[in-house]
């Protein structure tokens, strides 16, 4: 078994981050396999790097340990570039220049509906479609025409859950993947890639096996596996766990100062409490 964390650097690591990555190491642990970390850096805009040195202190901290060079995102856009180009030469790609609110527009007033929320954000009502590829102007983003990508096909993948609350072999609905994801986004303007070209890309090249994440990210990984399936990549097995939540319910943000190892650190909490305090002791 290989497993991953892949935190982004953009602010403090919090419990959730803190279960995420202990979860994935006790998972390998168990199987003999091995735990890696991957920093997230697509978004150079908030990416810092002493946020990546303070990821890299509080795991330690947390007892974990990984094989180095750690691979960053950023240092490999020249294999998000290459998988577009593939996407590209299969017709699958097109440029888009709608911002929010021409999305918004398209989709409709909020009180016809408006714009559904899927895992790639609005989903997108189709206006750049008919585009070609080579027409890409400065400041285009780039998304996969999503019905051209299903009909290429031959089976359609599935998301195999290996978390008792989602336990299963949960098949891609073309139609769902059409009404509630759509065409989505592959590369945005001044990023190399999107967060679900980069992660598909990144999984299949440090060869992991097991994704274990948060269950915010279960219907992302539908992105996953069809981008797996149209770049001929392997297929891994998925681990999405509960999240940690707030006293009063809600899931922790990066935002969340109160809730960071580095606070808890500082307050003279031991690893062991952080593993209590996530339901791992
Ligand atoms: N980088 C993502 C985050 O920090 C997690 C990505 C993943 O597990 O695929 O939320």
């Amino acid at each position: 078994m290989r497993t991953r964390f892949a935190p982004s650097p953009t602010g403090p690591l919090h419990l959730g981050h803190a279960y995420s990555a202990l979860l994935a190491d006790d998972m390998a642990r168990a199987a003999g396999g091995d735990f890696l970390l991957r920093i997230e850096d697509i978004d150079q805009g908030r990416a810092r790097r002493h946020w990546e040195q303070q990821i890299f202190d509080d795991l330690h901290w947390l007892g974990l340990d990984w094989p180095t060079p750690v691979r960053r995102q950023s240092e490999h856009l020249a294999d998000y570039a290459a998988a577009l180009a593939r996407l590209g030469d299969m017709g699958l790609v097109f440029p888009c220049s709608c911002k929010r609110r021409d999305i918004e527009a398209a989709a409709g007033a909020p009180q016809e509906g408006g714009a559904r929320f899927g895992p790639d954000g609005r989903v997108y009502p189709g206006t750049c479609r008919h585009r070609a590829r080579a027409d890409r102007r400065e400041g285009d983003a780039l998304r996969l025409n999503m019905a051209r990508a299903l009909e290429r096909l031959e089976e359609m993948p599935e998301v195999i859950e290996t978390c008792p609350a989602h336990r299963g072999r949960h098949r891609l609905d073309p139609a769902w993947m059409c009404e509630q994801v759509g065409d989505v986004v592959l590369a945005r303007p001044g990023w190399g890639a999107s967060y679900h070209l980069a992660v598909t890309i990144d999984d299949a090249a440090q060869g992991i096996d097991t994704v274990v994440r948060g269950e915010d990210l279960f219907e992302a990984s539908f992105i996953h596996v069809l981008l797996q399936g149209l770049l001929g990549l392997p297929v891994p097995v998925y681990h999405h766990h509960r999240l940690i939540r707030d006293d009063s319910g809600k899931r922790l943000a990066k935002r969340d100062d109160a809730r960071a190892i580095a606070k808890y650190r500082a307050e003279g909490a031991t690893p062991a409490d952080i593993r209590r305090l996530v339901g791992l002791a």
